[in-house]
């Protein structure tokens, strides 16, 4: 969900079984914000309508995630890895620290424990995890933007229910869509796709299409 409610960059409802698990993502997320998220339309109408959506929720947590990298993630005979080192923003936390844990251990094995080892062969990967990032937070800049436009929100829409209809079709904006809110590819990949004339074009059409709609048809 790409809602316009304060706070929130995205929701998610992921079905499990007789059971949903409820995820936002977002700053300061409070009760209340959970809540207006939870109350919204769209969310609502996925519900019976005899569910109380305030009754049904035993367990909640509101954790806080790592965004941010170290300055610097090792030293002689000491090396940071995972969450502690570097991370990939939002998404995919366990995925890296697979990558650095693997990456320092391959640099203890075989270059040593010394500050000059883990710099030379270590700092490379973690500066790898936050170069991505940087595109990330671009990425979800431009989500932010669609959120809180109707025009951008209708248009984007309109284009991944096209992409759905067809078969044996390129989904390239639903692919998209999925691996920035699963953390499936890297951003750079993710970014260089959505700037694909094959993916951006149609898009710009689904803009004008949802001009349209909007001014002679007010939907
Ligand atoms: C709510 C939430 C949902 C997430 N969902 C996903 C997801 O779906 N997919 C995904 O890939 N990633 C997800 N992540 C991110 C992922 O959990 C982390 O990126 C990943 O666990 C980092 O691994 P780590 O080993 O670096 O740190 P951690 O898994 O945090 O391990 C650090 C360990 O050190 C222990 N510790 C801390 N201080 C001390 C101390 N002083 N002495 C001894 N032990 C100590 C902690 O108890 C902890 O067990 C999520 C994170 C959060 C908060």
């Amino acid at each position: 969900f790409l809602l316009n409610l304060p706070h929130i960059k995205f929701g998610a409802l992921i079905p499990k079984g007789r059971f949903v698990t409820l995820v936002l993502l977002g700053s300061d997320i409070n009760k209340e914000i959970a809540a207006s998220f939870v109350h919204s339309d769209a969310v609502r109408k996925l519900f019976p309508p005899e569910v109380n959506l305030d009754e049904i929720t035993p367990c909640k947590c509101f954790p806080s995630i790592n965004v941010k990298g170290a300055k610097l993630a090792y030293d002689d005979r000491v090396v940071l890895v995972g969450d502690s080192a570097s991370s990939k923003l939002y998404k995919n936390g366990v995925g890296a620290a697979y990558i650095t844990g693997k990456a320092a251990a391959n640099t203890a094995v075989f270059n040593g424990i010394s500050a000059a080892a883990f710099k030379k062969h270590y700092q490379p990967v973690c500066s790898n995890l936050e170069r991505d990032n940087v595109l990330g937070k671009f990425i979800f800049s431009v989500t932010g933007i669609i959120q809180k436009s109707h025009l951008l929100k209708s248009a984007m829409l309109g284009l991944v229910i096209n992409e759905q209809g067809k078969k044996n079709q390129n989904r390239r904006m639903s692919s998209v869509l999925w691996d920035t809110f699963t953390g499936s590819a890297a951003y750079k990949n993710i970014f260089l796709r959505f700037m694909n004339p094959l993916l951006f074009i149609p898009f710009i059409w689904s803009i004008i299409k949802s001009m349209f709609n909007i001014i002679f048809k007010g939907k």
